[in-house]
């Protein structure tokens, strides 16, 4: 029956897939740029991302040499930046240590930052058939309803899904295999509205047998967050004030415009004056507010607070705040929520 299984979900998928850039290829490069953008990322977004990396870092040897300022301006937009750090450290390592070939060895891949068990997984089964399994989000919600599982689609589900895998993975075509689960997931065995009646495996599938595919895995609560944020536009000589943000947390090493989280019982203006403060030591001559944006992350929602400022002293320049004329502003790498309201001023 497993084997079957395996048989019958590959056909459908070598038939119906997505023609995908990343698809026309094994080259170990292009498939790595690939899984580690399409984490977090939807295959629409990447696309254009992953033609143009490819365009500024053919191999992985221009990768592994590019300064880290140009690895995340390429990587601007597509968000979880630790996802392009990793990739850049992990290229010199390939290039230093394995003369620029992905190691086909996953104890060696998974040593790269980077590599968990998922992106290794995928890698090495597309780019050398591998016998890896995989799970992601529609692999997980796929093996949930194929077994019937109960309760939500989180990691908790790991081993019955991990188990059940280990069981269909075919010997040969193993990258097929795994791409073809993912693409049931993405195409067919949607989280909302699955399309059974169009589905390969729907004879092995328990929950379909039970009628009970809507409503496994067990929808999770979002939890969203709004959060107010204010932004200072400081201008001298043409040129906009701009900061680097720490090299760890949230949107780490990207570049922003001054400013920050409006604490509870503050006022807008009121954060600027105590950010202005905390954050370069300068006081509010004149403010103005200009506009607002708003932005969304996963799990949080922003409103970007916009004011034009004037501050006594002006604030000081050094590594990591510097005056930007608006075509430099540019060539920065910044957040996404940075370039709206830059796309707005000038
Ligand atoms: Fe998903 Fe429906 Fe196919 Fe079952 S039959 S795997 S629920 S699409």
């Amino acid at each position: 029956m497993f084997k079957i299984f395996a048989r019958d979900l590959t056909r459908w998928y070598q038939k119906h897939h997505r023609d995908l850039p990343w698809r026309a290829t094994r080259d170990p490069y292009h498939i790595w740029t690939s899984e580690i953008m399409l984490q977090q990322t939807t295959v629409n977004a990447v696309i254009p991302y992953y033609e143009h990396w490819l365009k500024t870092f053919p191999t992985v040897f221009d990768l592994a040499r590019a300064d880290i300022h140009d690895v995340l301006k390429a990587w601007q937009g597509l968000g979880y930046y630790a996802r392009a750090k990793n990739f850049h450290k992990a290229a010199g390592l390939v290039v230093d240590d394995h003369g620029g070939k992905l190691p086909a060895d996953p104890v060696l891949v998974r040593s790269l930052p980077g590599f968990g068990p998922y992106t290794t997984g995928s890698v090495l089964s597309i780019a050398y058939d591998a016998r890896l399994t995989i799970i992601d989000a529609n692999v997980r919600r796929v093996v949930m309803r194929l077994l019937a599982l109960p309760g939500e689609a989180d990691i908790q589900q790991d081993k019955k899904v991990s188990a059940f895998l280990e069981k269909v993975l075919p010997r040969k075509g193993v990258g097929d295999f795994n791409q073809a689960l993912m693409e049931l997931g993405a195409l067919v065995c949607r989280s909302k509205e699955p399309l059974c009646l169009l589905c390969p495996v729907r004879s092995y599938c328990s929950a379909y047998a039970k009628d009970k595919q809507e409503t496994i895995p067990k929808p999770k609560q979002k939890i969203i967050k709004d959060i107010d944020a204010v932004i200072a536009v400081i201008r001298h000589k043409g040129k906009f004030f701009i900061q680097k943000r720490p090299s760890k947390g949230l949107l780490a090493d990207l570049w922003e415009f001054p400013g920050g989280k409006v604490e509870k019982g503050e006022s807008a203006r009121e954060a600027l004056g105590r950010e202005m403060q905390e954050e370069l030591g300068v006081k509010i001559v004149s403010a103005s507010h200009l506009f607002d944006v708003r932005h969304f992350y996963t799990t949080f929602r922003v409103k970007l607070s916009v004011w034009s400022v004037e501050t006594a002293p002006l604030p000081k320049t050094d590594k990591t705040h510097r005056w930007a004329s608006s075509r430099d502003l540019t060539r920065y790498p910044m957040p996404s929520g940075t370039v709206k309201v830059i796309e707005k001023l000038v």
